[in-house]
């Protein structure tokens, strides 16, 4: 009989946080449902993470684990607990204990109430540098007012999601996956809950710059097209600058003024020339992506899985 919640938690070089995740966890939810299975995605990890799993899951059957072949990314790692949890409602949380297990009975409370999707808000956030906090601020307000999809602003990946809602989101093949903007394109009724984030319990943050603007630019291209349409725009906008600039030329040529016929041409040329550089720069991020998407590859490996039975492939997507 499969749990009544499975709390999913991707896990890249965490041997410290992952003992006290699931002491945490354990504890928040003993007495809150019926049964639970926690499920660690092993997102590749180097050091030794795996066999803390392993040790965990053969003394308490609650706990699976699934290893991946290398590092597939944390949202990757979302898809694969996803696609393996059995639970009624699946929890969805980082390892690092800054989504703390705490407000899992409350996420679940509001599932019980006919919440499909309880998604945790960052009303206050601790232990993050100022660049992060201004830059996290930015995209959430920048990409809410560019896509048509209604993505709560400060909402990370900690929810927790009805069997119907992740039944749906595995039926979405798609490989560039930003999970907090696909759950909200599922729909259903979705409700936000604040909680304090907590500093990272130890290490340190497994998301340099380069994947946090790489995550940044997948919801972008994923839910917008707006970043096309600006070329368009820019161009327009140029091309009316241009048409003014001769009119200009012609007058101060007419009223038998002089002034250097190459000041224009190289500030046209210049101007032009970067524009277009540009839309072909947006052109090819969008190109990039269609062209990850026909190859069609497996969107993660599995190297080895505990508790779950064979679980090398992503199971065939459900009907409903
Ligand atoms: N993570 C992962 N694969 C990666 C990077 C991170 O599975 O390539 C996991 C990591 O172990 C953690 C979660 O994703 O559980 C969030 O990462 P992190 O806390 O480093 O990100 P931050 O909170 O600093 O944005
Ligand atoms: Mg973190």
């Amino acid at each position: 009989m499969s749990a009544e919640l499975s709390v999913v938690v991707p896990v890249y070089n965490e041997q410290e946080s992952v003992p006290e995740l699931y002491r945490r966890l354990t504890a928040a939810l003993s007495g809150v449902v019926k049964s639970f299975e926690v499920v660690l995605v092993d997102d590749g990890s180097s050091d030794s993470t795996w066999e803390i799993i392993r040790e965990l899951a053969a003394r308490d059957g609650r706990v699976k684990g699934l290893s991946f072949s290398r590092n597939f990314g944390h949202q990757m790692a979302f898809t694969a607990g996803l696609d393996h949890a059995g639970g009624d409602a699946v929890v969805i949380m980082d390892a690092d204990l800054q989504d703390p297990p705490e407000l899992l009975p409350e996420l679940v409370a509001r599932w019980r109430d006919g919440y499909d999707v309880v998604y945790a808000v960052r009303a206050r956030r601790h232990g993050e540098t100022a660049f992060k906090l201004f830059t996290a601020a930015a995209f959430y307000r920048v990409l809410r007012r560019i896509t048509r999809v209604d993505i709560p602003v400060d909402t990370g990946d900690f929810r927790l999601m009805s069997r119907k809602a992740v039944e749906a989101f595995c039926r979405m093949p798609e490989r560039h996956r930003f999970t907090r903007g696909m759950v909200a394109w599922l729909g259903f009724r979705q409700v936000g809950v604040p909680y304090a984030r907590a500093a990272r319990h130890a290490g340190e943050t497994k998301y340099p710059l380069r994947k946090m603007l790489r995550l940044a630019s997948d919801g972008i291209t994923s839910f917008s097209y707006v970043p096309l349409q600006l070329a368009s725009w820019v161009g327009l906008a140029v091309s009316g600058l241009a048409l003014l600039a001769l009119v200009v030329a012609v007058a101060v040529r007419a009223s038998g003024g002089t002034m250097p016929a190459w000041a224009f041409a190289a500030a046209a040329l210049v101007l032009l020339g970067g524009v277009q550089l540009v839309a072909v720069g947006l052109v090819g991020e969008y190109l990039g992506r269609v062209l990850d998407e026909v190859q069609r590859r497996p969107l993660y490996l599995v190297r080895d899985s505990v508790g779950l039975g064979s679980a090398d492939q992503r199971p065939p997507a459900v009907t409903i």
